[in-house]
């Protein structure tokens, strides 16, 4: 279902279902301080707060474990939250966000699976365009010379071995940690004394995955990523790495089947402005309404928290990890796709795939539907960068004139265009999230600690595959089990499973 055909699905659901949806729901006013317009307020076993992967995928995992009540709150007029379907005509979408899985991302993939959603492999036949140090070429790799290929490969392999000995999940408790988190990754590749062309090739991975440099970026959260996906190669590789596959329908569709079987429990445009411990139980509210929980899970990027009054206020550890996430060294990100009548680049053995180390482009793929009716470069670019592409009318052209670089004249004869830009999103606090030095070897411990009845979920969260759809699913499941066991443990009787 395209995104706007399932946002008047969820926007239409009829709102008395929703507040016939408790057992228990409270006349307006019993409590001081409800906002002017707030209406009753209702009851739930848990609130889920955030309708991404990882709030959908908690609220299902605790509705299959038989927990009675449980009610998600999210602040957009959609779900899917970092996933997001664009419509690009005769049905076909692009993503806005996040799209491809790979091996070794069991999780989603058994998701995708229950969910009756196929994946296809994307389209990676044909000569890749290298845009490195200056140098364009074609081929399956930059052309360069032995000397400096091994380079490349003695530090990625050196920085898989580090990352190996990272307790997986835990890297705060690791031998050393404070000296890892002291320096960035590229401290570590100074010292290393590594060559210009493998800095270049350090800078284009760390800004096509990251949305960062190298020289900003902390070595622990560097490795702990690595750890995370089960190495360099896993994350860099396009097939058979983490941009092996794509959704039949978009990614955003994991969501969207999510949210249809939650129904009424689900209720858009409720933006979470307050959550209170409140005797046995958390009060959360929002603009217009107020809820409580025996328990809540806050499903989203650490940072998106501070757009929240805790009351009491977190424990400082926890406040910090917010702010660090906040200050994050990342560049904000437009993914935008030019559509073209067929994908003419696979006809001169191009696949469409373009890597540099420079602006305006980090990165283009081709992203044509799957059985190629029409052409698609999708790319990303971040203006911060590239301050010349700010103006959205003026990007859209000069991107045209950056793809015939690579791709000649028919780059510039498209049929479409498409974007998201995650930069002015109000409800992503950034899209893809790496960390400056200091903040996971002090603050680490308290990712996903509970405080209080307060349960944290989103890909942040993930001891596999954080940063990454896979990673929110696995976050969603391992909260789920957390509450479910906590409320089991208080009322034996009443939860079930
Ligand atoms: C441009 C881009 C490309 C990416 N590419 C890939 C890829 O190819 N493969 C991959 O695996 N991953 C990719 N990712 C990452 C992937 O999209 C995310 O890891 C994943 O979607 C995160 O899911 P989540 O549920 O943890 O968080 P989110 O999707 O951020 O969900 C959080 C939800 O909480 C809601 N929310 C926030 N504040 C409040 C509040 N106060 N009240 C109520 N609701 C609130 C938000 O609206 C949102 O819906 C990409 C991300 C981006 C942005």
């Amino acid at each position: 279902m395209p995104e706007h055909d399932a946002r008047i699905f969820l926007t239409g659901l009829d709102r008395r279902r929703f507040l016939g949806l408790s057992a228990a729901t409270v006349a307006t006013g019993l409590w001081p301080g409800l906002g002017r317009g707030a209406t009753a307020e209702t009851d739930a076993d848990v609130i889920v707060i955030g309708a991404g992967l990882a709030g959908l995928v908690t609220a299902r995992e605790l509705i299959r474990r038989g927990v009675p009540s449980v009610l998600v709150l999210e602040a957009r007029d959609r779900v899917g939250g970092r996933t997001v379907n664009l419509p690009i005509g005769n049905g076909h979408i692009v993503e806005g966000g996040g799209e491809w899985i790979g091996p070794g991302q069991d999780r989603i993939a058994q998701l995708s699976n229950e969910l009756g959603i196929r994946t296809f492999p994307a389209f990676y036949e044909g000569d890749t365009t290298y845009d490195i140090q200056g140098q364009v070429s074609t081929g399956l790799v930059p052309n360069l010379e032995i000397g400096t290929a091994s380079d490349f490969a003695k530090l990625g392999w050196k920085l898989d071995r580090m990352s190996k000995r990272l307790p997986a999940g835990e890297p705060w408790s690791a031998d050393g940690v404070e000296n890892l988190d002291r320096q960035t990754l590229g401290d570590w590749l100074s010292q290393q004394r590594a060559t210009s062309f493998s800095w270049a090739v350090f800078r284009l991975i760390t800004r096509a995955i990251m949305a960062g440099y190298p020289e900003r970026i902390s070595l622990l959260w560097f490795l702990y990523y690595l750890r995370a996906a089960g190495g360099l190669l896993p994350l860099i590789l396009n097939d058979g790495g983490a941009q092996d596959l794509r959704f039949e329908g978009g990614s955003q569709l994991l969501s969207i089947r999510m949210a249809e079987a939650l129904g009424a429990r689900l209720r858009l445009g409720q933006p979470v402005q307050r959550i209170e411990h409140a005797g046995p139980g958390v009060r959360v509210r929002t603009r217009d309404a107020i809820y409580s929980a025996r328990r809540v899970v806050a499903a989203m990027m650490p940072s998106d928290l501070l757009r929240i009054r805790f009351d009491p206020p977190l424990p400082p550890e926890r406040h910090a990890l917010a702010v660090g996430w906040a200050r994050l060294p990342r560049l904000p990100i437009v993914k935008l796709s030019v559509i073209y009548e067929t994908p003419f680049w696979r006809a001169e053995g191009l696949n469409g795939a373009m890597q540099s180390d420079r602006a305006p482009l980090q990165l283009v793929f081709d992203n044509s539907p799957q059985d190629g009716s029409r052409g698609v470069l999708s790319g990303f670019l971040s203006v911060t960068e590239a301050p010349d592409f700010a103006d959205r009318e003026v990007r859209e052209t000069k991107v045209l004139e950056e793809l015939a670089r690579y791709f000649g004249k028919r780059a510039t004869e498209p049929i479409g265009y498409v974007e998201k830009d995650w930069a002015t999103d109000p409800f992503s606090t950034g899209c893809i999230t790496p960390l400056t030095p200091g903040i996971l070897s002090s603050s680490g411990p308290s990712l996903r600690r509970p405080v209080g009845r307060i349960h944290w979920a989103g890909t942040e969260t993930a001891e596999a595959w954080c940063g990454y759809m896979d990673g929110a699913v696995r976050s969603g499941e391992r909260a789920a089990a957390e509450v479910h066991a906590a409320l089991r443990a208080s009322s034996p009787g009443r939860i079930g499973r």
